[in-house]
């Protein structure tokens, strides 16, 4: 999992959200409604959260429901081609202030 540098809590880890996630974190305001969708990468899986009207864009455009496995290039491109068909790149956010702004641990 990677770092970011939090302006709160310093070095810290990293989730990734949508755009719509990221700016309520960011705010510093509750976020209500979330769902949660797994990028296996080889061993290990990275959660990344986004709004419901995200969601449904993101199978729409042919992400699994099951989560999206990424073994090799055509995949990470794959992915990419999903995002961009969104409109939208999961980006990082800190994930204490993302845990604060959930109400829950991810
Ligand atoms: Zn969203
Ligand atoms: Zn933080």
């Amino acid at each position: 999992m990677g770092k970011i540098i939090c302006r709160i809590h310093g070095d810290s880890g990293l989730s990734l959200v949508c755009s719509h996630l990221r700016s309520s974190v960011l705010a510093g305001s509750p976020v209500g409604e979330y769902q949660k969708w797994e990028c296996y990468v080889g061993n290990s899986s990275m959660p990344q959260l986004c709004c419901s009207q995200c969601l449904d864009r993101l199978y729409a455009a042919g992400l699994p429901p099951s989560g999206f496995v990424c073994n090799s290039d055509e995949d990470d491109e794959m992915l990419e081609r999903i995002f961009e068909t969104v409109g939208g790149q999961a980006e990082p956010v800190c994930n204490r202030c993302l845990t604060s702004a959930i109400g829950a641990q991810v």
